[in-house]
C-alpha cells in the first residue's frame, strides 16, 4: 500500500500549483483544528486516472460548514452555506468550486427517497456513494497528505475499467444512478461489471425507473446526451431497455445509434463555415427521434427536455424534415430554391438533416447552402430606398425580396449593384403603376 500512498503525492503534487497549493492550505487548517480532511468521489477518480477535474469534494471529520468558513477567509471565494445538510460550497475566482460536507452517515427510508442525514465518520461518507470509482478518499492532511483510502477495491476497478457497485441494493435505493453508471461506461470507456449489469436489468424490469422523477430523468438525459460518449450510452440505454421503459413508441434501432455516432463528425464539418456554439442535446434527441410518428412527438419529447423554444425546434425540424428532402430533389433546382428551402431553418436543423439523410444530393445542397448561400445579407436597406424617394410601403418588401433573389442567384454583388437594381425595379414596377 506504500507505493500508492506516495503515487497520490506525486499526481497531487504534479497538478496545477493552483490545486496542489489548495490542497495543502485545505490539509494544513484541518491540522491546526485537530480534524481529518479527504478529498473524495470524482476528484480521486480523475486524478487516479490524469483526467483533469476543477471540482473538488472534501469531507471533513467535525462540522463542515464552520470549516468552510475558516478555509474562505484564506481563499476569498463565494461561500454557500447548506445548514440542513450540513454542507456548504465555495466558488473560486477561476470558476472552480469547492464542496464541502461532514462526514456522515445516510438512511434511505424508501427507495428513491432524500436520505436522512446524520454525521458519522469517512467509511460511512464513502459507502453511501454509487460505484467504487467514486469510493476513494484521499487524505490531505500533511503528515498523511497523498494517503489513498480505498475500502471497496476502486483503484483495482479503475485498473480493470470496471463500473461497479458497492451492494445489490444499490440501483433500487437510489435508481438514478442506473443512468450514472450508463453515463461513466461511456465516458471514461469502461464496462459495467456483470453482476452490477445484472442488478440494473433487474431494479427496471421491477419498474423503479418509474420512480425517478421526470425531472430528474431529464437532468440525467442532458448529461447523457452533451458527453461525446452518447453513442455508447444509447446503445447501454437500449440494451437496458430504457428507452420503451420511457415512452413505449420509442424503439431505437442500430441505424439509429450509428447516425447518433456520425453526428461529431457532421457537426465539425459545420463548424467549419459557422462557429455558432451548437446544442448538441437538441440534435440527439432530433436523431432519437428521427422516425418517430409525429402525432405522437411533442408527448415524448417532454420525458427528456424541458425547455419550451428547444421542444419547438425539434418538433419543426421533424415535422418539416420530408418536405425538405423531397424539395431539394426536385429537377432543375437553383440556387435560390435552395436558399429559400433552407434559410429559415435553425442551424441544428440543418445539421440534423444532413446527418440523417443517406441522399447525396441532399447532403450536397445544404453543404452548398451553409458555404456559399448562408451568409448572403443585403446592404441596401429601407433608409437607402427613402433616399431614392420611394414612399415607404409593400413595394419595399417587394424590391428588398427581389434584390436578394438576384443576390442568392449571383447576379448582383455589392452594395453599389443593390442600390442601381433598386432603382431599377422602383422605375419598372412605377411604370407598370402607370399604364
Ligand atoms: P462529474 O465529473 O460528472 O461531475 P462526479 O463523480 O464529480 O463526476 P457528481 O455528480 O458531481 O459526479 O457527484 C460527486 C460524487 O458524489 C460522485 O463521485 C459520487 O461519489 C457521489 N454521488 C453522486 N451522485 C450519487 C448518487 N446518485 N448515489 C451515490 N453517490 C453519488
Amino acid at each position: 500500500e506504500s507505493t500508492e500512498i506516495i503515487n497520490c503525492k506525486e499526481k497531487i503534487l504534479n497538478l496545477s500549483k493552483e490545486i496542489s497549493d489548495l490542497l495543502k492550505t485545505t490539509g494544513g487548517l484541518a491540522d491546526t483544528l485537530g480534524k481529518k480532511v479527504y478529498v473524495v468521489g470524482g476528484f480521486v477518480r480523475d486524478l487516479l486516472l490524469n483526467r483533469e477535474n476543477f471540482d473538488i469534494d472534501f469531507v471533513i471529520e467535525g462540522d463542515g460548514i464552520s470549516f468552510a468558513e475558516r478555509l474562505n477567509e484564506t481563499l476569498s471565494g463565494t461561500l454557500m452555506t447548506h445548514k440542513e445538510f450540513g454542507t456548504a460550497s465555495i466558488t473560486l475566482a477561476n470558476g472552480s468550486v469547492l464542496d464541502i460536507v461532514s462526514a456522515r452517515r445516510e438512511y434511505y427510508e424508501y427507495p428513491a427517497a432524500l436520505p436522512t442525514v446524520e454525521k458519522s465518520s469517512i467509511w460511512n461518507d464513502l459507502f453511501r456513494r454509487d460505484f467504487t470509482i467514486n469510493c476513494m478518499a484521499i487524505q490531505i492532511n500533511i503528515a498523511n497528505f497523498g494517503k489513498l483510502i480505498d475500502f471497496f477495491g476502486g483503484l483495482e476497478d479503475i485498473r480493470n475499467k470496471r463500473i461497479r457497485v458497492l451492494y445489490n441494493l444499490s440501483f433500487i435505493e437510489d435508481p438514478t444512478r442506473i443512468f450514472r453508471a450508463i453515463r461513466f461506461a461511456s465516458r471514461l470507456d469502461f464496462e459495467i461489471e456483470e453482476q452490477t449489469k445484472s442488478f440494473i436489468m433487474e431494479a427496471i424490469k421491477d419498474h423503479m425507473l418509474t420512480k425517478v422523477t421526470n425531472d430528474r430523468v431529464r437532468e440525467e438525459m442532458a448529461q447523457i446526451f452533451t458527453d461525446k460518449g452518447v453513442s455508447k450510452s444509447i446503445f447501454l440505454m437500449k440494451s437496458f431497455n430504457i428507452f420503451t421503459a420511457i415512452h413505449s413508441d420509442l424503439n431505437i434501432t442500430n441505424e439509429t445509434i450509428t447516425k447518433i455516432d456520425n453526428l461529431w463528425s457532421t457537426i465539425e464539418k459545420f463548424h467549419r463555415f459557422d462557429n455558432k456554439k451548437i446544442d448538441i442535446q437538441l440534435l440527439v434527441i432530433m436523431q432519437l427521434f428521427h422516425s418517430f410518428p409525429l402525432n405522437k412527438l411533442s408527448e415524448a419529447i417532454q420525458k427528456f427536455l424541458n425547455n419550451k423554444q428547444g421542444i419547438v425546434n425539434i418538433q419543426i425540424a421533424l415535422k418539416e424534415k420530408e418536405k425538405v428532402y423531397t424539395s431539394l430533389l426536385k429537377d432543375d433546382i437553383d440556387k435560390y430554391t435552395i436558399y429559400s428551402i433552407l434559410h429559415n431553418h435553425c442551424l441544428e436543423s440543418l445539421i440534423f438533416y444532413y446527418n440523417d439523410c443517406t441522399e447525396y444530393y441532399i447532403k450536397h445542397y445544404i453543404m452548398y447552402y451553409m458555404i456559399n448561400l448562408k451568409n448572403i445579407k443585403l446592404k441596401v436597406t429601407g433608409r437607402d430606398l427613402l433616399n431614392l424617394g420611394i414612399q415607404p410601403g409593400p413595394i419595399y418588401k417587394k424590391i428588398l425580396d427581389t434584390i436578394l433573389k438576384s443576390k442568392v442567384m449571383g447576379e448582383i454583388y455589392d452594395e453599389h449593384d443593390e442600390i442601381e437594381y433598386a432603382n431599377k425595379l422602383y422605375n419598372e414596377l412605377k411604370e407598370i403603376k402607370d399604364v
